[in-house]
């Protein structure tokens, strides 16, 4: 037996309330991954930071290694002067020679107290890579907290969905193909496809009816779309 057109709007209701009820879930659902993001993105944030400080220590290591190299020669030149010290046969040369050594350990001791200064600064950075790997660690437990949260509360959403879209061939199957066929277009398009006629006027888009359509949701003598948006009405 086919169903009276007030038995179709009163069923196109039902399914639209479970149609809207599985579309929050959906969203639920969907929403669940963006709040890990955010989480994921507070994470590669301190990531950004690592290997910024990371590089920064690498350049000061490189200038340390330079100026190394620089005091060594420095070094080699005090050794090489040293030497020849020995074999001066004069006052004067000797005097000479003693003014280029001692210039020659003052260049050494320079280099020296700058590669202290470098490793002072590669400590100071290595302090702030042990306290941003610490922040890091902290960010991924709180990523890891929440994406088990998430996938918690994600596996209950879809459960209930399941269970709920299971009932929806039942509400449907007596339905006329065509009421159904409109209801599911509109659905689509609108968000809501069944909607209270309010006075005179289809409260989807407030767009006003013809006297004749007023009298036919009324009446639920068949069904009525709003010929500006589509929506089928019911009345109140
Ligand atoms: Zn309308």
């Amino acid at each position: 037996m086919s169903m009276t057109p007030r038995e179709v709007i009163e069923r196109l209701k039902e399914v639209q309330e479970l149609d809207q009820r599985l579309a929050a879930l959906d969203r639920e659902i969907d929403g669940g991954p963006k709040a890990v993001a955010s989480f994921a993105r507070a994470v590669a944030a301190v990531d950004a930071k690592l290997a910024q400080l990371d590089e920064r220590t690498k350049l000061l290591r490189a200038q340390a290694k330079l100026r190394e190299n620089e005091a060594k020669t420095a070094q080699g030149k005090v050794d090489r002067l040293n030497e020849q010290a020995r074999a001066v046969k004069t006052n004067r040369e000797f005097t000479a020679i003693r003014s280029e050594i001692a210039n020659a350990k003052i260049e050494v001791g320079k280099l020296e107290d700058e590669i202290l200064k470098i490793m002072e600064a590669v400590d100071a950075q290595e302090k702030l890579v042990a306290a941003a790997k610490e922040e890091r660690a902290k960010e991924q437990k709180k990523l890891d907290a929440e994406r088990a949260k998430v996938d918690a509360a994600i596996e209950g959403l879809k459960k209930s969905r399941a269970d709920q879209a299971v009932g929806r061939p039942a509400l449907t199957s007596g339905l006329p193909a065509e009421a159904l066929s409109i209801y599911e277009r509109v659905l689509k398009a609108r968000g809501q496809a069944v909607v209270p006629l309010e006075i005179d006027y289809c409260s989807g888009c407030m767009e006003r009816l013809t006297r004749n359509d007023i009298f036919a949701v009324q009446n639920a003598s068949r069904l009525v779309q709003c010929k500006s948006c589509g929506r089928i009405l019911f009345a109140q």
